[in-house]
């Protein structure tokens, strides 16, 4: 029934090969593979066999469910870290508009091809709906310096 597929074509179906390629393939299919391996190794002429083998099986699934469950927790915590990334990077790049500073590197990496370390606050004119939107009408670095020292 495998003789349609094209790609696989002169490979030989070795199942244990392709258990071990499933197994590498997938943390969770290596897991199930465990599990099958166990219910095999169990001796058939023992008579606590299979009590042991649903001891097995009961626990490998316990860790089964907990490998999963932890996997979903971290795959939670990166999207919230990526999500949170990408808005401070967002936030970085509007200020370093409004101060007329390098996006990239705000005048910190002389190997910056931006600006090549020339990118301080005031390199180039401030983007004035950018300043607007983050100061509103009024700048705070504007206001500061009217302060009479
Ligand atoms: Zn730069």
């Amino acid at each position: 029934m495998l003789e349609g597929a094209g790609s696989t074509a002169g490979a030989t179906l070795d199942p244990a090969q392709l258990m071990q390629d499933l197994a590498a393939s997938d943390p969770r299919m290596a897991m199930l593979i465990q599990l099958m391996q166990a219910q095999r190794r169990q001796p058939a002429d023992d008579i606590d066999a299979p009590n042991e083998r649903d001891e097995t099986i009961l626990e490998l699934r316990a860790r089964l469910d907990a490998a999963e469950a932890q996997l979903a927790r971290m795959t939670h915590i990166a999207r919230q870290l990526r999500d949170a990334g990408r808005i401070a990077s967002g936030r970085l790049g509007r200020l370093a508009a409004a101060l007329g500073a390098c996006g990239m590197c705000w005048g910190e990496d002389p190997g910056c091809r931006g600006c090549r370390g020339r990118g301080r606050p005031g390199m180039v004119r401030p983007d004035p709906e950018m300043r607007a939107q983050l100061f509103g009408a009024q700048s705070p670095v504007r206001e500061a310096s009217r302060q009479p020292h």
